[in-house]
């Protein structure tokens, strides 16, 4: 059994379904194909999600009418003569995705749970497209309904997964429903008492890491839009290098400096199951592209950079002038995972403790309940530079004229939270 994942830019479009039901038809082994919502799709339905609970009745209705015809131009560009069947399960999807958000301008419900249960339907409905698409191609098979079988707690928007309840589901399912190829929704799963949760923004590579795990893969392949990883993001440097082959400790420290390439919890499912990720161009499947495994021959040679973008550095002083002691780094640390804050660097002084997070809406709410303990000072608008490898001259080169606010340096690597 092998794992595909494709993201939300390999199905933006039709040319991309097709593109993916190819791929697909060269696969002759078992496989479970994990898709992400089409294209924007999820920034879409956040918007309709902050429409909705603001009471913007006239603009939510545009805002899912919008969502409705990128979903149905696809289909129909697939299916020119017309396609009842998928239509009929789109509009059916839609419907309940209107019910969520009339219901919503009137019972204003809690943010984080009512997110999920319409922020879902974007892979809902990606992979009935697929899913759909795969069978007329000749590609016979199921479509996995994740929010029954990927069981979770109900921290909604970041849920965690318990896996022996969904190891329990996907493999009974599987067993009486069998087939050689599976669809299945990234990003999204359910409670037990059947709500649906998501698992945090891009977090369809981690689907696909959770379901090898639980099925003891071979592989998980992830069809990019990139030839690999790289060595730095082509947006932002001219000159890249691919580079082959990374062990799994080599890919969590880039995804945790915030390399996009790949979500940050894929590595462990992974890991514990000693299955590789090869990291592979959806426009050039021959292609060798990455992989990542337990340990390799080759190892990194060329000096590797990384953004984390929207930083807020936050410096908490204690305001008695005591020392910043071991129990109160206990209780600010307990604060910040309460409120899911994710921290990307840490440092501290004699009364000083700076801690550097992603920007995040739980962050005004983190920072009052600490504003009972410390002086809370913060800057917002930074980045994060990680640059691994590295020389002085190299790091000169790309920190010249740039106002460093902290900086964090080892023997193998450089860590600058810059000013733009
Ligand atoms: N569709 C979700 C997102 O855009 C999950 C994913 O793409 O991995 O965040
Ligand atoms: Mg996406």
């Amino acid at each position: 059994m092998k794992v595909y994942k494709f993201g939300g830019a390999s199905v933006k479009n039709a040319a991309g379904v097709r593109n993916l039901a190819q791929i697909v038809a060269r696969e002759k082994g078992e496989l479970v194909v994990v898709v992400s919502a089409m294209g924007k799709t999820t920034n879409a339905l956040e918007r309709l999600v902050s429409l909705s609970l603001s009471g913007e009745e006239e603009l939510m209705l545009r805002q899912l009418s919008d969502i409705r015809d990128y979903h149905f131009g696809i289909v129909s560009e697939l299916f020119p003569t017309g396609h009842t069947f998928i239509e009929n399960k789109l509009e059916a999807m839609l419907g309940q995705i209107l019910a969520c958000c009339k219901a919503a301008l009137v019972e204003k419900p809690e943010y984080d749970e009512f997110y999920d249960s319409v922020v879902s339907f974007g892979e809902l409905m990606s992979t009935r497209i697929v899913s759909y698409v795969l069978d007329r191609e000749g590609t016979q098979n199921i479509c996995l309904d994740m929010t029954k079988l990927l069981v979770t707690d109900d921290t909604y928007r970041e849920a965690r997964p318990e896996m022996k309840k969904s190891q329990h589901s996907l493999k009974s399912f599987m067993e009486s429903n069998p087939a050689r190829v599976y669809v299945a929704q990234g990003f999204i799963g359910g409670t037990e008492s059947g709500r649906r949760t998501t698992l945090g923004r891009e977090g369809s590579d981690y689907s696909a890491a959770l379901i090898a795990n639980m099925l003891d893969a071979e592989s998980v392949t992830i069809w990019k839009d990139v030839p690999g990883i790289l060595n730095a993001d082509p947006r932002l440097i001219n000159e890249t290098t691919l580079i082959h082959e990374l062990t799994y400790f080599d890919a969590v420290e880039l995804a945790y400096s915030g390399a996009q390439v790949i979500h940050p919890k894929t590595i462990r499912p992974l890991e514990n199951k000693h299955i590789p990720l090869y990291v592979k161009p959806f426009m050039n499947p021959e292609a060798e592209g990455s992989v990542i495994k337990d340990t390799t021959a080759r190892p990194i040679d060329v000096p590797v950079f990384i953004w984390r973008k929207n930083q807020v550095l936050v410096t908490l002083r204690a305001k008695d002038f005591s020392f910043v002691l071991e129990d109160s780094l206990n209780r600010l640390f307990e604060t910040i995972y309460r409120h899911r804050l994710k921290v990307s660097m840490i440092q501290s002084s004699a009364i000083t403790v700076s801690v550097c997070v992603d920007k995040s809406r739980y962050l005004e709410a983190a920072l009052k309940e600490l504003s009972e303990d410390y002086r809370v000072t913060f800057n917002e608008g930074l980045s994060l530079l990680t640059i691994r490898g590295t020389t002085p001259e190299i790091i000169a080169q790309h920190t010249e004229g740039k106002t460093i606010l902290l900086s964090q340096t080892t023997r193998r690597t450089a860590r600058y939270v810059i000013k733009e």
